[in-house]
């Protein structure tokens, strides 16, 4: 680094300061019409935008060598006037916009008049239009946003056509990436799908250049359900459930939505969502995950859903003044519209699924249901964590019994409202935040590496067992009862979800949703508790070796902040310069970590992570991810077992008169606390196996490859044949 600096700083000294200059025009139309038209389908995009602007019923779309040689898209709309022509592909010239509070009301799909303007910076542009009327049309050619010649008359039919020819002819690198990719004519044709379906008064079609049929060719038709099927297929259109909500939000703001959603028969490895709001196709990541997740917690199959979805808003609240290629909308109240969405789906799924006769996943909702107390302990403990700026100095993790010691109050769950109650997701949906870009690099071969490490390693048998096993409960603080077809195992849940969590880490990479901390935390005080933790020391709080932890515990966050950004890239581990930490990865959905752990964690990163080599580095990262993740027993004893007598031994020792729980409810001080302990070991465990029955085992069904490790190491065991004791019955 040093080293680096005295290099570039002699290099200065030889070198005259570089001068600023002002690009040329060309070039800074290049480089911005590169980003208009990132691919052959955003110009595809653009075209039949501008065709469904014009009023067009009909729009059909050739397509040569993936749209690099060819695409042109002909409408029957009400063409383009031939005094416009000349300045048809300037920049910013358009007929849909004059004044900035247009864009308030504006309902057309283009109004920056950078589209038809771009492709002619980056591809050879022909346009031959007619307007009502007129007894021929004219054909104009358009290079760098000029037209080339006077246009020249000739025969036309009703609408306009657009032809681009040699896209990215001047943009040698993207003209070679794009090449090779044969997928560049099934983008179009999917969106064109995604425009049928919406557009059910449109027809479309499109086909490749000198193929007799079309790929795909939709009439126009009244019937949204009949539009799918023509374009889907009768398998997806056969399992949809039509879906509507109206509702009034916090600002009184009207939103509708109606569309169909794929019901429990449905079956499809990857989920498809056509999405338009306000008429316009977009994308919606933050509602797309959160469908997903229905999805994933209601139906036991692995199924994806199917997805369309119309959602109407006032168009002031919706920001429209945005780069015409970002398909991705964020909305005024999207949380507000996101929860109303999820909880009809939601509704619509359970009851289509309770027909059916497989064993449903749902959790009944009593009052004593894990997560109406968990509900309630948010309420007593957030207003503690907000008082609470940094981990107290005091807090000993040791203690587990000091609750103010606990870290729950670092978690940010807001409280659920009315219209959620008796919905499990609430929990969850603090944890569902946009996903980050991908960074380019995160498709190394170090972690192509590990994951194939895990497919060679997988037990065909034990992957047998995961896959169609029954969950029977736990029959401890450790060992899951399972059954699979006439056998009975016992199954370790701890290593179980470790190596879940290990390769869900590697399978998400770089991709991860993060969970937010309510608070940030900071580093190196959670190191310090680790330590004190940790540490064998006769005299833990002697100044000596808190001098010692101190300094270990700022070596190791001098080396987290190094890695920052990585951990932050690849991990979705978020710290900030001062050493606080604030994001933490998503590695299943609906699943957040024992925040209790979070300290012994970041020792970990510290201590066993090797930062040297590229795959170790990420293998043991996972790993410690894995960890501090598995569902690990609560620290606090479980209040229903033996761990009863614990709670009832601390109250006798504290000297109150109450032996019995019921006395600690009109008792002392302690016996409130020990009461608030008890309440909160119970809503602890009553989590964890919630957790455990909800999310880990239905993961385990979807993702988990167990290691052959696992067949002889005691993580599964196999404890009784049903076979054999019917036999036995059978001879009682
Ligand atoms: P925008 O759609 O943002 O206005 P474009 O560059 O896409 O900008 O188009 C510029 C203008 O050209 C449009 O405003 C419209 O008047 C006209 N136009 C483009 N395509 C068509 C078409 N297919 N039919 C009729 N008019 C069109
Ligand atoms: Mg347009």
């Amino acid at each position: 680094m040093e080293i680096e600096e005295a290099i570039s700083e002699a290099e200065l000294e030889d070198k005259p300061i570089p001068k600023i200059q002002r690009l040329e025009d060309s070039v800074v139309n290049r480089i911005a019409a590169g980003e208009v038209i990132q691919r052959p389908v955003s110009a595809v995009k653009e075209l039949i935008e501008n065709s469904l602007d014009a009023d067009s019923t009909s729009i059909s779309v050739v397509v040569k060598d993936g749209g690099l040689k060819l695409i042109q898209v002909s409408d029957d709309g009400h063409g383009i006037r031939y005094e416009d022509l000349p300045i048809l592909c300037e920049r910013h010239t358009t007929s849909k916009l004059s004044k900035f509070e247009d864009l308030q009301s504006i309902r057309s799909m283009g109004f920056r008049g950078e589209a038809l303007a771009s492709m002619t910076y980056v591809g050879h542009v022909t346009v031959t239009t007619i307007t009502v009327g007129q007894l021929h049309g004219y054909r104009a050619a358009y290079r760098d946003g000029l037209m080339v010649d006077e246009p020249k008359a000739c025969a036309a039919v009703k609408g306009t056509q657009i032809m681009i020819e040699n896209l990215f002819y001047n943009m040698a690198a993207r003209r070679k990436t794009l090449q090779n990719s044969a997928d560049d004519y099934t983008k179009i044709v999917d969106l064109i799908s995604r425009f049928a379906v919406h557009h059910t008064h449109v027809s479309f079609s499109c086909r490749k250049h000198g193929a007799g049929r079309a790929d795909i060719h939709t009439l126009a038709t009244s019937s949204r359900l009949d539009a799918i099927r023509s374009v889907y297929g009768v398998s997806v259109a056969r399992n949809l459930m039509k879906i509507e909500v109206s509702d009034t939000g916090p600002l009184n703001s009207v939103f509708n939505m109606d569309g169909f959603i794929s019901n429990s028969n449905y079956i499809a490895k990857k989920i498809t969502m056509v999405l338009f709001i306000n008429d316009r196709l977009v994308d919606c990541g933050a509602l797309k995950r959160a469908i997903e997740i229905v999805y994933t917690a209601t139906l036991p199959k692995a199924s994806k859903p199917f997805i369309y979805m119309s959602i109407i808003l006032p168009p002031e609240h919706v920001d429209v003044n945005i780069h015409p290629t970002k398909r991705e909308v964020s909305l005024l109240n999207q949380e507000f519209v996101i929860e109303r969405i999820q909880s009809v789906v939601e509704s619509k799924l359970r009851s289509s699924n309770e027909s059916r006769t497989f064993q449903e996943q749902t959790l009944e909702f009593s009052s004593s249901s894990p997560m109406a107390t968990i509900k309630d302990s948010t309420k007593d403990l957030s207003p503690s964590g907000i008082k609470s700026q940094k981990v107290p100095h005091k807090m000993v993790r040791t203690d587990t019994l000091d609750p103010s010691g606990r870290l729950h109050a670092y978690m940010q769950m807001k409280p659920p409202s009315i219209s959620e109650r008796g919905s499990f997701l609430s929990s969850v949906r603090s944890s569902i935040r946009q996903r980050r870009n991908p960074s380019e690099t995160a498709d190394l071969t170090s972690i192509q590496e590990l994951v194939n490490e895990i497919d060679n390693d997988c037990h065909p048998g034990l992957l047998d067992v995961v896959r169609h096993c029954t969950y029977a409960g736990m029959a401890d603080g450790i060992f899951a009862l399972l059954q699979h077809n006439t056998l009975l195992y016992l199954v370790n849940v701890i290593n179980l979800s470790k190596e879940l969590m290990y390769q869900q880490v590697l399978h998400r990479f770089a991709h991860f949703n993060a969970i937010q901390l309510s608070e940030p935390a900071s580093v190196p005080e959670l190191i310090m508790l680790a330590l004190k933790e940790e540490g064998t020391d006769p005299d833990p709080e002697g100044n000596e070796s808190n001098e010692l932890r101190g300094k270990i515990a700022e070596m190791n966050t001098e080396l987290l902040k190094q890695k920052a950004e990585m951990l932050e890239d690849y991990f979705s581990i978020y710290m900030d310069s001062n050493g606080n930490i604030s994001r933490l990865p998503v590695i299943l959905d609906q699943y957040t970590p024992d925040m209790d752990r979070l300290p012994e964690f970041l020792l970990c990163l510290g201590n066993d992570v090797d930062w040297e080599d590229e795959k170790i580095c990420f293998q043991t990262i996972a790993a410690a991810l894995g960890n501090f993740y598995a569902l690990h027993p609560p620290l606090l004893p479980n209040p229903s077992g033996d761990g009863l007598k614990f709670y009832r031994k601390r109250v006798l020792s504290s000297g109150s008169e109450g032996t019995s729980i019921e006395n600690i409810e009109n008792g002392t001080m302690e016996a409130e606390i020990e009461e608030e302990l008890l309440l909160e070991a119970e809503n602890a465990w009553a989590q964890r196996e919630w957790s455990i029955q909800h999310v880990l085992f239905p993961s385990l069904r979807l993702f988990f490859k167990p290691p052959t490790s696992m067949a002889t190491n005691g993580t599964f065991v196999q404890v009784a044949s049903l076979e054999k004791l019917y036999r036995i019955f059978e001879r009682c």
